[in-house]
């Protein structure tokens, strides 16, 4: 009878759960889309921040088979526009490509070592570029479907994050 009973309730999310899910992201009022289903679904191990903060708050209690839709403030998102992020950089910062188009992210080095940017003005000895993630200040719809959730391994916990697989042993 146990094993019955167990096998009918389906696990739910909670921590050191890995949960497998699809997902399309939406921007909010504006163009960006991301589809999951182009590629293998997404797995993480719950409780450790290895997706955003808003989107893991809205798994919690869920099971396999569950949809939703949950829109996601900047803040538990991709976090607030800094405006620090906007900088000025010889054009000879940049990594590999010499001639971006404006939109185009690049890696530039800095003092803080190589990051990634968007390009937001092209000039002849230096570049504008904005440094801040691109949905950085962005309001984001996620409809979610979950597929799959079991409880972590040992050492999926201790390296905090989920052993999908597709993920090299490492
Ligand atoms: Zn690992």
């Amino acid at each position: 009878m146990f094993s019955e009973d167990r096998k009918t309730r389906s696990m739910q999310i909670e921590n050191n759960t890995v949960v497998a899910f699809h997902y399309t992201l939406t921007e909010v009022g504006g163009d960006y889309t991301e589809d999951s289903r182009q590629g293998e679904p997404l797995y993480y191990l719950h409780g450790h921040r290895g997706i955003l903060p808003g989107l893991e708050d809205a798994m919690l209690g869920r099971q396999s088979g569950d949809q939703f839709s949950v829109t996601i403030e900047p803040e538990l998102g991709y976090g607030l526009r800094n405006e620090s992020g906007m900088q000025r950089v010889p054009v000879k910062h940049l990594i590999g490509r010499q001639k971006p188009r404006v939109g185009e992210i690049v890696s530039v080095n800095t003092p803080r070592g190589e990051v990634r940017a968007t390009v937001v003005k092209l000039g002849k000895f230096n570049v504008d570029i904005d440094t801040n993630h691109p949905l950085a200040g962005k309001t984001l719809k996620f409809d979610v479907e979950i597929l799959e959730v079991r409880e972590a391994t040992m050492e999926e916990v201790a390296h905090r994050h989920a052993h999908g697989p597709n993920t090299p042993h490492h």
